[in-house]
């Protein structure tokens, strides 16, 4: 008989219950018992879907109160030494100051679970860094589990991945260093588990679907030798892709278990299914945790059926990975109709989709023949919807040629016509895009939605916020204005309403990090621009000025990456989709004399593969869909973009093969250093460096904004030096904001008197 399982459930709770319950409690507003409390309701409710659902274990261990990379640091007792606190003596309180700081205590790092939008807390590794144990909070919500009649299986970061994804701090030269303290603490942790009971633990080793050089890889074996020693059984999983590169290592490991990605790494399976070790179980990771698609019941049972005959009993059916990155609940989807939900499974629907494939499996298919129905219909709604099939769509992306992706002209040429129409001074000032969006300003948008102010209130009341910001840059001397985007909630979602493809759910909260959620909209069918979506406020803002009015896009990789993608086509295709919308934008925006276009691509890094030999394939049509979305326009007109991250060393030949006439990005805080690799590549085009920090409401002197950039002049020709901050400002109050950008337009004024 195959097993059903899942790697993990999200935690926030359907109505982000969570959320709300950290927030009480961080403001003093509700005590530790009413947090525990809901927390204990929500791990109680998530288990009873699980076995309500007819899975054969609940997963324990999986809740966490902040992130499960500090909870596993938690447990184990390796909490940087640097906040003082005794391991075994751990209050609520205290870890979430280690997640969130305190007066006299930054907070911990925080980055990318992998290639998620999920954020982890980073451990802090230091010579002095213990993992002689911690909390006891995952054994009293095993016996919480179990007194509710659960069987349970336990879920745990692995000792490999936890050093992985930590960073040194001091004291060590290499991470593995630590790895008989990592392992001695987790053999004493896993002879907890096994004291108490436990059978069967999941051990996360999401690393294995990296390219790990020979150190990390020769741990493996040696590691997991030594726990699964006298542990439960280990089920090792690997998640996020697929794993080819280990067949001999996952086969030869001291495991009860190993896990594959099968949505990820589809192709992976025959290589490990021929000539399966006997003594292991294989769990295939079948149904999509990362994105919320009805899952294609039969074509996924096909593919199921050879594998049982083979392993029988030892075959486990499971998520790719946890369902943390996907919503809870598709019940709760009030906005979304029928056709399009019938189309979705969050979290709780793909508990009984795993169920079903199992019971199909076990001889039980008549008792989940609805289910199957349903998928059936799922898959031929969606292959022949002209919801999804847009024709007008697809025959322009055929015709798409080589040519349509460059510029007419080289950028030499360009940025002379350039110069020559808009006559900017030396080191030419601008912002990134965004000011400061008031209470009055997201007061009139909520209000315009729930349809209490009318389209022609709004329509005054946001060219008034124009007005006023195109006011303020006048006054401050900017060259380059913009026109403050205030009609816009958020980048992606602001476009994403406008195109046909988008949808967008009331309640599909993601956790992002702590208590922030997100609700990534759906694309789900081809995307169509039926009408212009910023030339409106871009024309109108051009008319209070004689400046030039820089127009303002979210580019075609940034909304991809910050949605749900349509799983029956390739990510490019997609990309491509959305590049031919923007590229009509564009050149609408052009039509209205806006000569300079600024199109954003903050999430081009994030996009990047996590094996570096797949970055070529991404790199190529990511920078394809970018030039595509700029090329209609003619050489006056000047494409900037913008992207706000520190790291550009290893993808410099994309960056410039973007083609963008001006980049602004990040370099602050990091001393202008950044900007180094950028002048070694002699980065031919325009380039803004950040001069400040917009994460913080410090105003930043003119002095320092001035040696920031000498530093850069240093490196980037005068001639190609813009002067910017770092990102948008529209998470600043306007009274810093003026000043900041007051000193900003004086150290460009004072640059300006050396040339
Ligand atoms: N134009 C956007 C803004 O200024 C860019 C935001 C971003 O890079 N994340 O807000
Ligand atoms: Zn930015």
């Amino acid at each position: 008989m195959a097993l059903a399982h899942v790697l993990g459930f999200p935690r926030i709770g359907a109505h982000r219950e969570l959320k709300f319950a950290q927030e009480a409690f961080w403001k003093g507003a509700s005590d530790e018992a009413a947090l525990r409390a809901t927390g204990a309701t929500l791990r109680a409710r998530h288990w009873q879907a699980q076995a309500d659902a007819g899975l054969d274990y609940v997963t324990v261990g999986d809740f966490a109160w902040y992130d499960q990379v500090l909870g596993t640091l938690a447990l184990l007792g390796a909490i940087p030494s640097r906040f003082g606190f005794d391991p075994k003596r751990l209050t609520l309180a205290d870890y979430f100051t280690l997640a969130r700081g305190s007066k006299q205590h930054f907070a911990m790092e925080m980055t990318k679970w992998f290639d998620t939008n999920y954020h982890y807390l980073v451990p802090e590794w230091t010579a002095d860094v213990q993992f002689d144990g911690g909390v006891d909070w995952l054994l009293d919500e095993i016996s919480e589990a179990r007194a509710l009649g659960h069987k349970v299986k336990v879920a745990l970061v692995g000792p490999l991945t936890l050093l992985y994804q930590g960073k040194i701090k001091s004291g060590i030269t290499h991470k593995l260093d630590l790895l008989p303290k990592v392992v001695a603490g987790y053999q004493q942790l896993l002879k907890r588990l096994q004291i108490a009971g436990i059978e069967s633990v999941q051990i996360d080793e999401p690393i294995l679907a990296l390219e790990l050089d020979d150190a990390w890889r020769d741990a493996f074996v040696p590691t997991y030798a030594q726990l699964s020693g006298s542990a439960p059984a280990l089920l090792l999983t690997t998640y996020f892709g697929e794993v080819s590169d280990h067949v001999a290592l996952l086969r030869s490991l001291p495991v009860a278990g190993v896990h594959l990605d099968l949505v990820r790494g589809a192709d992976q399976l025959a290589q490990f299914v021929i000539d399966w070790p006997q003594d292991k179980v294989l769990s295939l990771g079948v149904v999509d945790g990362r994105n919320l698609w009805r899952t294609d019941l039969d074509q996924v049972l096909s593919k199921l059926k050879p594998v049982q005959a083979q392993l029988g009993d030892r075959l486990w059916v499971g998520s790719s990975c946890s369902l943390l990155h996907v919503p809870v609940d598709l019940a709760n989807e009030t906005k979304l109709d029928d056709e399009l939900k019938s189309w979705l499974a969050f979290a709780t629907q793909k508990l009984a989709e795993i169920v079903a494939l199992k019971q199909a499996l076990n001889g039980n298919a008549a008792q989940v023949e609805a289910q199957f129905v349903a998928s059936r219909a799922a898959q031929a709604s969606r292959r022949s919807s002209t919801r999804i099939h847009n024709p007008l769509v697809q025959k322009r992306l055929a015709a798409v040629t080589a040519a349509d992706a460059e510029r007419s002209s080289g950028f030499e040429t360009r940025i002379a016509k350039q110069q020559a129409k808009w006559q900017l001074p030396a080191f030419p000032t601008t912002t990134i895009g965004s000011f400061p969006q008031t209470t009055e300003i997201r007061q009139a948008r909520a209000a315009y939605k729930r349809g209490e102010i009318g389209h022609l209130d709004y329509l005054d009341k946001m060219r008034e916020e124009i007005r006023v910001v195109v006011e303020k840059q006048e006054q401050l001397g900017l060259d380059v204005l913009v026109h403050g985007e205030p009609e816009r909630n958020d980048m992606v979602e602001y476009f994403g309403e406008q195109l046909w493809g988008y949808t967008f759910t009331a309640n599909g909260w993601v956790q992002s990090y702590g208590s922030r959620c997100v609700k990534p909209p759906i694309i789900y069918g081809d995307v169509y621009r039926p009408e212009a979506m910023t030339v409106g406020w871009s024309q109108f803002a051009q008319t209070l000025t004689a400046k030039p009015m820089k127009g303002m896009l979210t580019g075609p990789v940034t909304m991809l990456q910050w949605s749900f993608v349509r799983d029956d086509q390739p990510r490019e295709t997609t990309a491509l989709q959305i590049a031919l919308a923007l590229r009509d934008e564009v050149c609408d925006l052009e039509k209205a004399n806006i000569g300079m276009i600024q199109i954003d691509e903050p999430a081009f890094r994030e996009g990047l593969p996590l094996k570096a030999r797949d970055w070529p394939h991404y790199l190529d049509w990511a920078v394809r869909a970018f030039k595509i979305s700029a090329a209609g326009v003619g050489d006056e007109t000047q494409i900037h973009t913008h992207m706000c991250y520190s790291e550009f060393n290893d993808i410099l030949p994309w960056i410039a093969a973007m083609d963008a006439d001006v980049i602004t990005i990040e370099t602050s805080r990091s001393d202008m250093e950044l900007l180094d690799g950028f002048g070694q590549f002699a980065y031919p085009n325009d380039i803004g460096p950040g001069v400040y920090d917009i994460h913080s409401p410090r105003v930043p002197q003119v002095d320092e904004m001035e040696r920031l950039l000498r530093k850069a002049r240093g490196v980037i020709p005068d001639a190609r030096l813009w002067v910017n901050p770092d990102c948008g400002l529209k998470t600043r109050a306007w009274p810093e904001t003026y000043e900041a950008l007051e000193n900003m337009v004086l150290a460009a004024k004072r640059l300006r008197q050396t040339v």
